[in-house]
């Protein structure tokens, strides 16, 4: 396992690309970032895109804006309406158990003066989706990660409202292929090669799932798209993402974050908030398949932005991953309907044995917390 020379992601991620000076292409990104780009040019540019889709005459919503009331969905809604005079509709793809904090954050958007549609998909589906996330693809919000996408596209259509916007470009801001870093938009190819992990949706009525029950999963047909003019773009390639410090700005006006201090497996108190599977198991089980969590990711981000030291980064990144979470811990085994020797095994199974300590017979080395151990913390 190596560890990128200027933060600590290290190279097990997928879709990494490091530099033959050991760079990732997420801290390269960052330098561009902070450098390279024209970001008033690119404000011009959104601008200008806007008013294609303004409507001036007060009679309709003229975006959309999906809001998770996690994280900082908040600030791209915000901006819209109070900075660039877009009246957005925002659409909410309930999670499988929002927490109290995302009801809460949701409510702060409504005080706020937006309008709000909260689509909430079968539970029966969710459990199965879940389920198959959990044991087959080693990622429990995998539903959410598809329904997050399919369903704005969907009210898009139903609401005839062509614009969609969403927040950072995650493979330019953490890394990603080329062809994708650079773009302002997104489609059915981006879902399909980001959020699907390799199954599709047709996978599923193929194992024997009703077609009925998967519609709010459906991508929209090319058809549909086309009728309506749907255009979704990241709002990270328009203005200058800084998570933290747009964080910061929606705290100050009410925006409630996690009482108890960072998210389980996080560094930040403010990401993951909605769904209670999210910041714990999701990220822990990122962190058994790759050596690395959330806390990597929101520390790399500041260290990209010159408020973090890579050696206290490495430290923290040990302190605050990689171990069980347990918050919500019942809850979920409950709505999956499994054992703990069940969750024990495949959390197992799942686990990279290159990267974490074994015993001769290649079993797992556990700690007094039953925590696994990583060969190489980078440091
Ligand atoms: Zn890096």
């Amino acid at each position: 396992m190596r560890y990128c020379r200027k933060c600590v992601y290290p190279d097990t991620r997928p879709e990494q690309v490091f530099d033959e000076e050991g760079v990732c292409d997420a801290c390269r990104s960052a330098e561009k970032k902070c450098s390279d780009i024209d970001w008033q040019k690119r404000r011009e540019e959104l601008i200008k895109t806007l008013r294609q889709y303004k409507n001036e005459e007060g009679t309709w919503w003229d975006c959309i804006i999906p809001v998770s009331g996690g994280k900082n969905s908040c600030y791209q809604a915000y901006k819209m309406k109070y900075e660039y005079g877009m009246n957005p509709l925002l659409v909410n793809f309930i999670p499988c158990e929002m927490t109290d904090i995302g009801n809460r954050n949701l409510l702060f958007l409504r005080d706020l003066g937006f309008d709000i549609i909260q689509v909430g998909a079968n539970r029966k589906i969710y459990r199965e989706m879940s389920r198959k996330g959990f044991f087959d693809l080693g990622d429990c919000c995998w539903p959410e990660h598809i329904g997050l996408f399919t369903t704005p596209f969907k009210v898009a259509i139903q609401y005839n409202i062509p614009l969609i916007v969403y927040g950072e470009n995650s493979q330019f801001e953490y890394g990603g292929p080329q062809s994708w870093r650079e773009k302002n938009t997104l489609n059915r190819n981006w879902l399909e090669q980001f959020q699907m992990l390799g199954c599709r949706i047709s996978d599923l009525i193929d194992e024997g799932v009703d077609k009925k029950d998967l519609l709010m999963f459906q991508y929209p047909s090319e058809e549909e798209l086309k009728r309506v003019g749907v255009t979704a773009v990241f709002l990270g390639y328009y203005v200058f993402w800084d998570n933290k410090t747009q964080a910061e700005e929606m705290i100050k006006i009410g925006f409630e974050v996690n009482p108890d201090g960072p998210c389980e497996g996080g560094y930040f108190n403010f990401e993951n908030l909605d769904c209670k599977w999210i910041g714990g198991l999701h990220d822990y089980m990122k962190f058994l398949k790759y050596g690395y969590g959330r806390a990597t990711d929101q520390l790399c981000n500041e260290i990209r932005l010159g408020r973090l030291e890579r050696d206290k980064a490495l430290r923290l990144a040990k302190e605050l991953e990689g171990k069980l979470p347990k918050k919500y811990h019942q809850d979920y085994l409950q709505f999956i309907r499994c054992t703990e020797k069940e969750y024990r095994d495949n959390l197992d199974k799942f686990t990279n044995k290159k990267i974490f300590k074994t015993y001769k017979n290649g079993n797992l080395v556990k700690d007094e917390n039953g925590d696994v151990i990583k060969i190489d913390y980078g440091y």
